[in-house]
């Protein structure tokens, strides 16, 4: 079965499902389960990273699904360790071995990392336009890179940032800045890692709609037109996460959520990051 879950435009001409499962902090001893539960209820967008340390497991799942490839939609990123361009070639080929697949379909720079790796960045983002020609990677973009960052980038426009955002850090200034760029957001830690779902405004637009507060948020995102990627390793929750294209929230309600942002920030911050 597949959801019918709507495209988002990517500014080089492909698209992209605008839902998708995380699998941050998936174990690999439980990836191949918790993916092969998304593609059975219909996710076809999947997001991990050679630092997550499940490719292997999340390809083992693509691959016994049997789903054709061209219906899939796999994103994996280049770790801050390998942006120097031998050691980004490296870096995605050892993705690719461990997916299984001969591309990816969205390829990112995990972080910048400049306090680490000063602005070797840039000669990734180099090395990444070469990986979109010779087809390992379809589609190219970044990951928490701040405005200053992407000045630095020569060359193609990153299709997406992949970035933290929810209610309670919803990073307007940044968002402003990547509409008006033509980069697409795509939304990490979209539920504050759990500790929105608990917020009393959320709990009461779910009560209103009779939706849970998760489906509450993640239509949030897609009614922003974020691509949304939440993680869960339960059945339950992520065939929840997926019920979110049947309702949608009034204006009074984005505004509602809208309100909650309080600058509050899970992760790193991306000038800073000392990894
Ligand atoms: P999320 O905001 O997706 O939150 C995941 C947490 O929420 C888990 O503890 C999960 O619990 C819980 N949860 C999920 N669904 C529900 C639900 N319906 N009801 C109650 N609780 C729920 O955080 P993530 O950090 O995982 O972000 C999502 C994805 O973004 C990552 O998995 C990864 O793919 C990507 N990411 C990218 C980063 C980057 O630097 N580019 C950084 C961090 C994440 P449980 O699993 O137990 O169900």
């Amino acid at each position: 079965m597949s959801l019918d879950i709507p495209l988002r435009a990517m500014s080089d001409g492909k698209s992209i499902p605008s839902l998708g499962i995380g699998t941050y902090l998936v174990p690999p001893n439980d990836a191949a389960r918790v993916v092969a539960i998304a593609l059975q209820v219909g996710y076809r967008h999947i997001d991990t990273a050679a630092l997550y340390g499940n490719e292997r497991e999340v390809g083992m799942a693509i691959a016994e699904s049997g789903i054709p490839r061209d219906e899939l939609f796999v994103t994996t990123k280049l770790w801050n360790s390998e942006h120097e361009p031998d050691k980004a070639r490296v870096g995605i080929n050892a993705s690719l071995e461990r997916l299984g697949l001969d591309h990816v379909d969205l390829y990112l720079i995990h972080w910048p990392a400049p306090r680490v790796y000063g602005d070797s960045y840039i000669a990734a983002w180099d090395e990444m336009q070469e990986f979109k020609r010779e087809g390992l990677a379809t589609s190219i973009g970044v990951s928490n890179f701040n405005v200053e960052h992407l000045d630095n980038l020569n060359g193609e426009t990153p299709v997406v940032n992949q970035v933290e955002l929810h209610p309670s850090f919803s990073q307007v200034p940044l968002r402003d800045e990547m509409a008006r760029r033509g980069i697409l957001i795509e939304s990490w830690a979209p539920l504050d890692r759990g500790a929105d779902l608990t917020d009393e405004t959320i709990a009461q637009i779910a009560e209103a709609t009779e939706r849970t507060p998760a489906q509450v948020i993640i239509r949030w995102h897609l009614q922003h037109g974020f691509v949304v990627i939440p993680k869960s390793i339960n059945r339950p929750r992520i065939e929840e996460n997926s019920k979110v294209f049947d309702f949608e929230l009034t204006p009074a309600q984005m505004q509602a959520i809208d309100g909650l942002n309080r600058d509050n920030r899970q992760g790193a911050d991306p000038a800073t990051a000392d990894f």
